[in-house]
């Protein structure tokens, strides 16, 4: 058995609207009481548990938080859980202290437990069916939300995409002006290698070094440069228009200025219902085209060489800040590590000290005086002229195999990049070759030969 998270956008009415964001508020309500408690409960010298604090909140909510009962009780019950695992996480020094949750504009999420879920094909439930393998025949699946007396059922705005034997649990948030469940399912093996890619045995002899680029999204140290989506530049053209214009519609410009009240103008709100959502598109892109990337890069590769990057202290860095594809590396990390540890791919991580973009692919010289502007990397004791990226991403794939400094990588025929190649272009992902390079002028008299 596997369990996989599977994410769907839901389509609920305005009152269903009305339920969920109450149901956010209770979860983030209990929550903040319980950090609370927690506190008062470790300063008067008690032992402060995930459980016990549930008890409190539970002997008090009827009188204190009758509203609470308008909702899934499921909306509270794990917000203390979470406190609970928050801790845990602290005192393991994983991540601070937890902080209580503000009401930022369109954030939060709740907790379905299992026994809660109730799919129906229908939006009144009748044919309703629970946590059994789905049939795909109506037009739509509703789920529903627990304790709304009328109109419960939410449309889904697909089906659930897998066979799966059973519904763990699910989380409903809010982003963008969205509403989404995330249902964590538990499917068969079999069912996993259905619907998803997994590596052939014959890529596990492949390594490769990925690097981050500047005018591309990443280089692969045999040769193919990975082009940033169109649609994402469009899109942030839009959003710097957007929020040029917003800037100018009538809002409270400082803090003094929304503590005397002033208001916003409904224009002002319009455009930044505009703004949320172009920001929202851009996320989606960016997404959805690092998930197309991380895997094919963990199915077709065993063995992944990428820079541990200190992604904090890059985006100081005004300059590759912009970049996009420097913006979502910590995100795109995140995919590889975890899509290779289900198809057995090995990661190194090299040091983010490690001089990649300096030091030259083929000598070993390193160049202190490489500025983000040179685009060519070239090397003044062997003459070694490449693309400065492409020599980066050679230099990690060299962390990979020990590679000797001064000898050659052994050269990927073109032969070898046609199955990635078409992977890429079948995914609508571009690419290109790398401009410079010892192994570009090999590859072009091959195109030639071909062409002739
Ligand atoms: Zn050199």
């Amino acid at each position: 058995m596997i369990s996989i998270a599977h994410k769907i956008e839901l389509k609920p009415n305005n009152k269903q609207k009305t339920y969920l964001c109450k149901a956010f508020g209770c979860s983030r309500l209990a929550y903040n009481w319980g950090l609370a408690e927690w506190k008062r409960m470790y300063e008067s010298g008690e032992k402060p548990s995930g459980r016990e604090i549930r008890k409190h909140f539970n002997a008090i909510k009827k009188e204190q938080f009758p509203f609470t009962s308008e909702v899934t009780k499921c909306a509270c019950d794990q917000s203390f859980l979470d406190l609970d695992n928050a801790f845990k996480r602290f005192f393991k020094k994983t991540s601070a202290y937890p902080q209580f949750k503000k009401k930022k504009g369109g954030k939060g999420s709740f907790y379905l437990q299992t026994d809660c879920i109730a799919l129906s094909e229908t939006n009144n439930g009748s044919k309703s069916f629970k946590n059994l393998i789905h049939n795909i025949d109506g037009k739509h699946q509703y789920i529903r939300l627990p304790n709304m007396k009328r109109g419960g059922w939410v449309k889904m705005c697909e089906h659930i995409r897998f066979n799966y034997t059973k519904i763990n649990n699910a989380v409903i948030s809010q982003s963008d002006g969205k509403f989404y469940i995330s249902f964590s399912l538990e499917i068969t093996e079999d069912e996993y290698y259905r619907t998803h890619h997994h590596a052939d045995s014959e890529n596990k002899n492949r390594k490769v070094g990925v690097d981050v680029g500047i005018k591309s999204a990443f280089i692969l140290s045999d040769g193919i440069a990975i082009d940033n989506p169109k649609p994402l530049k469009n899109n942030l053209r839009k959003i710097k228009r957007l929020s040029r214009q917003l800037s100018k519609r009538f809002h409270p410009k400082t803090k003094e200025e929304r503590l005397k009240g002033v208001g916003k103008s409904n224009n002002y709100i319009k455009l930044s219902v505009q703004l949320a959502k172009a920001n929202g598109r851009v996320a989606n892109i960016r997404r959805d085209f690092l998930h197309k990337v991380t895997t094919i890069l963990t199915t077709h590769y065993g063995e992944i060489a990428i820079e541990d990057l200190n992604v904090k202290g890059m985006t100081k860095n005004h300059r590759l800040a912009q970049s996009i594809a420097d913006s979502s590396f910590g995100e795109m990390r995140r995919q590889i590590e975890y899509k290779a540890k289900t198809n057995g791919v090995k990661v190194l991580k090299v040091d983010q000290y490690y001089p990649s973009s300096k030091t030259c692919s083929v000598c070993g010289e390193k160049k202190e005086n490489l500025t983000l502007h040179d685009r060519i990397y070239h090397c003044k004791k062997c003459g070694a002229t490449l693309d400065r990226d492409y020599n980066a991403s050679l230099n990690l794939l060299g962390q990979l195999t020990n590679h000797k400094i001064g000898t050659d990588y052994p050269e990927s025929t073109p032969a070898d990049l046609t199955a990635p190649r078409s992977r890429f272009t079948l995914n609508r992902i571009a690419t290109s070759k790398v401009e410079t390079g010892k192994q570009h002028k090999s590859s072009v008299s091959h195109v030639n030969a071909m062409i002739l």
